[in-house]
């Protein structure tokens, strides 16, 4: 495809642009969109061949353009290239059953994006993966652990709702030959609407050369609204269910009744203090949490959408009673006609060595107050 004469150029072009493309890179992103700084060091440099052109060199501004082109479109076609990142050890729940605990923070730079759970379940058939990750490199990363565990293939991936650390990583999946990929309708449409927005936050907020060769793959998903049940191999079976809107407006929510086995998407907090987000509605959150209850043992292991396994008593005392015990005083100061300074000052310390307490639990608290005003509004 390259000429010789051409390969020379670009050969001549590259030893220029180590030199210069810390330069340029800083010169060509006006944008807050990733850019290679690689690619964008030969498109910048085809605009300065450009600008002196002359007859002699007329071929050569093309040559580049051409190269950064080519150079940008396998960077797309092949996904994450790069190594395997230093994500937290896969944890053994129970046989054939591994979780990578997620930090229990935010997402940052530091833990890669990296601050849910992802979850491998091998079966007679195949390995079935419980979210896709936050980008392809972790992805990627997990996918490196699950080869050394079996060499059973990847052919199941679910992920639990419409956030960017439970679906960026998907298109990794895809890539690599996972064939059934699962998401609740709701969820799948919403992503693929902000998938731009929450790939360019990502990207910002995790970097970017781990983000950008992330791709919309919901049009590959098979959705469900309600519950889906998937013949695994060996006599056992997956079932996938929506247990409702809470944390975000519907969930992917996963049942394993041979293994009695339970994955409550971010219905579930353990350890660090769940979080009432833009979209999230805590009675919602509550009736979706008692349902999920009601349609499992109480014996039943549990993996949340963060912190580590537990049982569903230590669960449901983790995320269902703090909303509930919150809502009931939060209550009280609506019911009496307090003041938003009454809602702050109610008193969570019981949870204060949670993690992020310090920048959730006043919000969670305005939240119930905003949720109940506006109810409250509603009945006049
Ligand atoms: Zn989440």
């Amino acid at each position: 495809m390259i000429i010789p004469k051409q390969r020379r150029f670009i050969q001549s072009a590259l030893l220029f642009t180590c030199f210069s493309v810390p330069t340029f890179a800083i010169a060509s992103t006006p944008s807050n969109a990733y850019q290679d700084p690689f690619i964008n060091s030969f498109a910048s440099y085809a605009a300065e061949i450009k600008a002196m052109e002359t007859a002699e060199n007329a071929s050569a501004s093309h040559a580049f353009a051409n190269y950064a082109n080519d150079v940008s479109g396998v960077e797309k076609k092949a996904g994450y290239i790069g190594d395997e990142l230093p994500i937290p050890k896969a944890t053994k729940v129970m046989e054939g059953v591994y979780t990578v605990v997620g930090s229990f923070i935010w997402g940052t730079t530091t833990n890669f994006g990296l601050n849910n759970n992802l979850s491998a379940i091998i079966f007679d058939d195949g390995v079935f993966i419980y979210n896709g990750g936050p980008n392809e490199a972790v992805a990627y990363s997990f996918h490196q652990q699950i080869k050394r565990i079996t060499n059973k293939p990847v052919k199941w991936l679910a992920v639990e709702n419409d956030q960017g650390h439970a679906y960026l990583g998907s298109s990794y999946w895809h890539d690599i030959g996972v064939k059934n990929l699962y998401s609740e309708k709701r969820a799948n449409e919403n992503f693929h609407r902000i998938f731009d927005e929450t790939k360019e936050r990502y990207a910002k907020g995790r970097g970017p050369i781990i983000t950008q060769s992330s791709y919309d793959v919901t049009d590959k998903f098979t959705t469900f609204t309600d519950s889906k049940t998937i013949d695994v191999g060996g006599g056992e079976t997956v079932q996938l269910i929506n247990f409702g809107g809470g944390h975000t407006p519907s969930m992917t929510g996963m049942y394993i009744p041979s293994r009695k086995l339970l994955f409550t998407g971010d219905l579930g907090f353990n350890e660090r203090l769940p979080g009432l987000l833009h979209d999230s509605h805590f009675r919602e959150w509550i009736t979706s949490f008692e349902k999920m209850v009601a349609m499992v043992p109480e014996d039943v292991t549990v993996i949340p959408g963060h912190g580590t396994p537990t049982d569903l008593a230590t669960l449901k005392r983790q995320t269902y009673d703090y909303f509930v015990e919150l809502y009931q005083e939060v209550q009280k100061v609506v019911d009496t006609g307090g003041s938003l300074a009454d809602v702050d000052a109610i008193d969570q310390s019981k949870h204060q060595d949670r993690p992020v307490f310090g920048q959730l639990s006043i919000s969670n608290a305005r939240h119930i107050y905003n949720e109940l005003m506006t109810e409250k509004r509603a009945q006049k």
